[in-house]
């Protein structure tokens, strides 16, 4: 039986008495689902590991409970937890043969020796690794991915109630990584035990998850599937961080409708995809953001009205689309614009200049804030 786990206003202060304290979780709520594979996507620093750690017992929390199922684990040890755990070192032990390294947990436990090895060797299965199990050889002696494999091995073979993964593909190479993603999902659909799958990678997030919940500083800022958080994020932040988001500082200067207003240029936008937090009004003649993704803008090589003006900086034929990083008035943007073009443009190089407009009706409009 798969448990849900719950987080309710857990909170996190790392130094609580000393001059600096660091507010590394703040206010965590949430349930994930019984069975559910559960990104949890950030940044560097954002509170990730401190949440999987707390949630393990490894670090008690300063306010708040985490419940498996209805039992609250809030104060209970972390070897009474029946945990598994996947770090990103994977940290097998080099002295121990593979499968004394995935026997380990049930060995702690005291499960008899025919136990251990049809474990074992079932698991072993599961994680695709039958053939090495029969030379048997150190860790040290297979490669990264199989490594990877040995610890997911590991923490599997005692059967835990949750499963927590700590960027466990950040080691592997690239193409190694995007093949482990579905490998990992294919194994924690096969065994069905609620897993937290931790990482920086929003692309690894999007392609593994069930559900992700993104966080910075400590805060969850919205959870939902891959294709929620990209077609409805929350703020711009999530929106940048969920693939790629183009933000025009603008103003509100109607209903549906911001314009872009310089020195040099007059746009109005009408942005359909109005994310503001809830209660939230905004009135006419506040600062807003566009946000537009790649593909939601366009160029081309001469201006007419309502065009805005940029260079070229750089342009890369990425095979499906042509991606042009194009410069333009700071005022509007302070970063160049990413833009996806489905065909090459005739006649335009890197450092010419081009117009850009931002197609209608699909633009978002956020609130200013921090963009990362
Ligand atoms: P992430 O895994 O998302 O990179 P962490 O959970 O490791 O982030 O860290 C969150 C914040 O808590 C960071 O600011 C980090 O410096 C701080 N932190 C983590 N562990 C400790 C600790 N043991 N003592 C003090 N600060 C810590
Ligand atoms: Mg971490």
């Amino acid at each position: 039986m798969s448990l849900n786990l719950t987080y309710k206003n857990v909170n996190k202060i790392f130094g609580e008495q000393s001059k600096n304290p660091v507010h590394a979780l703040n206010d965590v709520s949430f349930t994930i689902e019984p069975g559910e594979l559960f990104c949890l996507l950030g940044p560097s620093g954002c509170g990730k590991t401190t949440l999987l750690r707390s949630t393990a017992g490894l670090e008690s929390i300063s306010s708040g409970q985490i419940l498996y199922g209805d039992k609250d684990m809030t104060l209970i040890p972390p070897f009474r937890r029946n945990i598994g755990m996947v770090f990103q070192s994977f940290a097998l032990y080099p002295h121990m043969n593979i499968f004394e390294n995935v026997a380990y947990g049930l060995r702690v436990r005291k499960t008899p020796d025919e136990e251990v090895r049809k474990r074992v060797t079932e698991v072993m299965e599961l994680v695709g690794l039958t053939e090495e199990l029969k030379r048997n050889p150190s860790p040290t002696g297979l490669s990264g991915g199989q490594q990877q494999r040995v610890a997911i091995a590991r923490a599997l073979v005692y059967d835990p109630d949750i499963l927590l993964l700590d960027e466990p593909l950040a080691n592997l190479d690239a193409k190694l990584r995007r093949y482990m993603r579905a490998e990992i999902r294919r194994i924690q659909k096969a065994t069905n035990i609620t897993t937290i799958f931790v990482t920086h990678d929003q692309e690894e997030a999007m392609a593994i998850g069930d559900r992700l919940a993104v966080l910075r500083k400590g805060v969850v800022e919205q959870i939902g599937s891959s294709n929620e958080l990209y077609t409805k994020p929350n703020n711009a932040f999530v929106s940048n961080f969920i693939g790629k988001m183009n933000f025009f500082n603008a103003r509100l200067t109607g209903e549906h409708q911001a314009t872009i207003d310089t020195t040099s240029t007059r746009v109005d936008i009408k942005p359909q995809n109005v994310r503001l937090p809830l209660q939230t009004t905004i009135n006419p003649g506040q600062a807003v953001l566009v946000g537009a993704r790649p593909e939601q803008i366009e160029i081309q090589a001469q201006h007419s009205p309502g065009l805005i003006k940029g260079e070229v900086q750089i342009i890369q034929h990425l095979g499906q689309f042509v991606r042009y990083e194009v410069v333009i008035d700071q005022a509007i943007s302070d970063v160049p614009m990413e833009i996806d073009m489905p065909y090459m443009l005739e006649g335009v190089r890197e450092h010419d200049a081009v117009f850009v407009s931002v197609k209608e009706g699909l633009p978002f409009l956020f609130l200013p804030e921090v963009r990362n």
